[in-house]
């Protein structure tokens, strides 16, 4: 196992040069598997099976009654060796169920779901049993990870602008699972008849040219903005799209778990894998892999030929997490995977502040990222959550924007973790 220093971060660096994969590597479920009991934000599962037991696909092996927390699923059949601590990415000790593949796929059947004769609450729950989880609405932890289907919006804005480089992984959902987004775009509408649906993209030729081919016929309105403008926090992509006022009356869902609730609302289907783009100048085989839930880190990199990364860093493009540990799984919702030589991340090095005040223009909850930097290098943890630190929605834009290269987001993202 390979330890990283996640007490620097990693400046993602900027104006990568496009890149366009072809094809998806596919990875087979390895003998172990570590099924995270966590779900960021201290949203945690308790364990529904125990060491000895067998397990099959599909079997529900974490559960919680906090109504924010989705169910894990268990994506192979055969044995829990055990119930474990072990270090996540970003290198806290989570419990991890620890499952050995028999490699039999033994299956535990799922109904399909019929969504038509369903009230929406009924609806909204059987959304939250598909276990999958969301990474883009930080603003909203009350809801928790799960995708969230409300009463009766003017607007539903379905965000792929969060695409990764350039609109990379967008690029997936009008190629390989171009089916399932579109059913899932065909339920919003059957379910939501009064809405107006629009699609959030980034600018470039390929994702415009792509996505308008997919969407034509569907009604549904499209919106790029340019590659760099990132939206990871989704009511604050409502407000851009839609106004000041629109949020209370939008319904915004991440357009990459459309796919997956599609399938899961049809079909009664889970979905046990993520797409994640594997890039950096350490790996030797960048591409798109569709990576079984619980995979660690090293098979990754033994898949994708990955030579001695000076630092990971996992995530999306602006707030990736710098990664602390090879033996960490790829927790659920991931799309990216940076391997960076040690090249790569010198010419990215922070150097002093130089008090030009980006950080502070860019930020959408009206912080003043460099103020809150300077409190945390001092460890003057009162100043930072004084200065509304806490409210940080960790969207990384003030770190990509810094000219001094300041690991601002993952500074804070650090003090948030301090007890108060
Ligand atoms: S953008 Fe960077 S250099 Fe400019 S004020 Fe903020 S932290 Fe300082
Ligand atoms: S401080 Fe930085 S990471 Fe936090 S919300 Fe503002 S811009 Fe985003």
């Amino acid at each position: 196992m390979k330890l990283f220093s996640i007490s620097k971060s990693v400046h993602i660096p900027k104006f990568k040069p496009t890149e366009r994969f072809s094809g998806i590597t596919v990875m087979d479920a390895g003998k172990t598997l570590y099924y995270s009991l966590s779900q960021q934000h201290n949203l945690v599962c308790e364990p529904a099976v125990k060491r000895g037991d067998r397990v099959l696909v599909n079997q529900v092996i974490g559960v919680s009654t906090n109504k924010s927390v989705v169910p894990v699923y268990c994506g192979v059949s055969g044995t829990v060796k055990q119930i474990v601590q072990k270090y996540d990415l970003a290198g806290d000790k989570v419990n991890m169920i620890v499952v050995e593949n028999d490699g039999l796929y033994e299956t535990m059947e799922r109904k399909a779901m019929n969504y038509g004769a369903m009230s929406l609450d009924e609806i909204k729950d059987a959304v939250k049993d598909l276990g999958v989880i969301e990474t883009q609405n930080l603003s909203n932890r009350k809801r928790g990870m799960h995708l969230s289907f409300r009463s009766n919006p003017k607007h539903i804005l379905l965000n792929a602008s969060e695409s990764g480089l350039y609109g990379v992984l967008g690029e997936a959902l009008y190629t390989s699972v171009k089916d399932d987004f579109i059913l899932g775009i065909n339920i919003l509408k059957d379910i939501y008849k009064a809405a107006e649906i629009s699609l959030l993209i980034t600018s470039d030729a390929e994702s415009l040219a792509g996505f308008t081919d997919a969407v034509a016929g569907t009604g549904v309105k499209i919106v790029a903005k340019v590659p760099t403008q990132f939206y990871h926090d989704m009511n604050l992509a409502a407000r851009d799209v839609y106004g000041d006022f629109a949020m209370k009356d939008t319904m915004v869902i991440d357009a990459f778990m459309l796919p997956s609730v599609a399938r899961g609302l049809e079909r009664g289907e889970l979905s046990h894998t993520d797409l994640i783009m594997v890039s950096g100048e350490a790996a030797g085989k960048k591409g798109m892999y569709r990576v079984p839930h619980g995979t660690p880190i090293s098979e990754i990199m033994a898949a994708a030929e990955v030579k001695e990364p000076f630092r990971i860093v996992a995530g999306s493009i602006l707030s990736g997490n710098a990664v602390f540990s090879t033996e960490a799984p790829v927790n659920r919702g991931i799309k990216e995977l940076l391997f960076l030589t040690e090249a790569e991340v010198s010419k990215e090095e922070e150097v002093n502040c130089i008090r030009c005040g980006r950080c502070a223009d860019v930020c959408p909850v009206g912080l003043k990222p460099y103020d809150l930097n300077a409190s945390v290098i001092v460890r003057d943890f009162d100043s930072f959550f004084a200065e509304r630190g806490g409210m940080c929605v960790e969207c990384g834009l003030c770190s990509y924007i810094c000219p001094s290269k300041r690991h601002l987001t993952q500074s804070f993202k650090t003090a948030k973790k301090v007890k108060r």
